[in-house]
């Protein structure tokens, strides 16, 4: 009988938690409100022979290496980060090898490290979730082959200092160290610009958070141009579609949408981290586009509630270290207000509640 292989067997199934999502969606970290305006514009004017060619890839990439001020050959454009993830894996891993996540994290690094037959190290967070850089490092060994590093960190929001990120490159000269910035544009802080001096230092960014185009699927890896050509040798030719492509010159281009989008989640998440103050729910201090927060026993109860008020929002109890915490995501000022709007009413239930009648 046919059988998948042992690394496949033993994966876990990950099912994120989709189905319908009707109401305002603060569950995966999207932008709110959609694109930018231009692009759109594009995709009503898209032609036949758009679709009918294969898509051609490199001026996309040209486009966004000037956008990131890299060479173009240090850039590869991807299906999304989890491609990237996935071609990162490809490329260095073997049954044996090992890669390192801090956790909690975001999971697709462990899936696609484990899928390849290596093993996956994980090293817990500190205190408060701050990044473990001395403990990382000490579970470092010659078979260490990739360490990859979520910055800011999903779904705790906190962040690794470019001087560790730098240490655990120089601490591992034979593994590719993977600095994921699916968040950057909400932090403001890089490594980008030390790829062409670190020989196993990789950035990716996406275009699924800020830029409203999750359902486009398009990311970056950025990395030495000797590296990234190993890492294109596994990709599919046509790994991001010919509609993304069209699309993407008109994301880049506007700034001006960009950059008031940030701001307003940057002002929501002031907002609800003090909310979450005076409310006295704890929580972890966020340079991302959500706030993870706890809940304990009631956190269950806060999610279900939240729904009934037409907002979703995500449990992420299931993640290391985080039981009855759960994970809000800031849109558009409007859309952040309405958060805090029904979190209050919610806590201020929950406080209720626990008061005996
Ligand atoms: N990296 C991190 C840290 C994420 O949180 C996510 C989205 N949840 C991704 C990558 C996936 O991004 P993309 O949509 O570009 O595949």
């Amino acid at each position: 009988m046919l059988s998948a292989r042992a690394a496949v067997r033993n994966l876990k199934e990950y099912h994120p938690p989709l189905g319908g999502r009707e109401g305002l969606r603060l569950d995966f970290n999207e932008n709110t409100v959609g694109c930018s305006p231009r692009v759109l514009e594009v995709l009503r004017n898209l032609d036949p022979e758009t679709l009918a060619k294969y898509p051609e890839r490199e001026p996309a990439e040209r486009a966004v290496a000037e956008f990131l001020a890299v060479a173009p050959g240090q850039v590869l454009l991807t299906n999304g980060v989890d491609e990237a993830i996935h071609l990162m894996a490809e490329t260095y891993l073997e049954a044996g090898d090992q890669a390192v996540v801090a956790v909690p994290t975001f999971s697709m690094y462990e899936i696609y490290a484990a899928a390849t037959g290596a093993q996956v190290v994980t090293v817990a967070c500190q205190e408060d979730f701050a990044f473990p850089t001395e403990q990382l490092l000490a579970r470092l060994t010659d078979r260490t082959r990739l360490v990859a590093v979520a910055n800011p960190n999903n779904p705790t929001g906190t962040v690794a200092s470019r001087e560790d990120l730098l240490r655990i490159a120089g601490a591992a000269p034979n593994a590719a160290l993977l600095v994921d910035e699916a968040y950057f544009d909400f932090y403001g802080e890089s490594v980008l610009d030390a790829v062409s001096a670190t020989p196993n230092l990789f950035v990716a960014r996406t275009f699924s958070k800020a830029y409203g185009l999750a359902g486009l699927r398009i990311g970056a890896l950025a990395g030495p141009a000797e590296q990234i050509r190993m890492v294109r040798r596994v990709g599919s030719p046509y790994n991001v579609n010919a509609v993304a492509l069209a699309c993407l010159p008109a994301a880049l281009a506007d700034r001006e949408y960009i950059g008031g989008y940030v701001a307003e989640v940057r002002r929501g998440r002031e907002r609800l981290e003090q909310e979450l103050d005076a409310l006295g729910v704890r929580y972890w201090p966020s340079q991302a586009n959500f706030v993870l927060a706890y809940f304990g026993g009631q956190g269950g109860t806060f999610i279900r509630a939240m729904r009934e008020r037409g907002i979703l929002v995500r449990d992420r109890s299931g993640d290391a270290g985080c039981q009855g915490c759960v994970r809000m995501t800031l849109g558009s000022a409007e859309h952040s207000e309405r958060l805090i709007a029904a979190l209050r009413a919610v806590v201020s239930e929950l406080k209720n509640a626990r008061v005996p009648a």
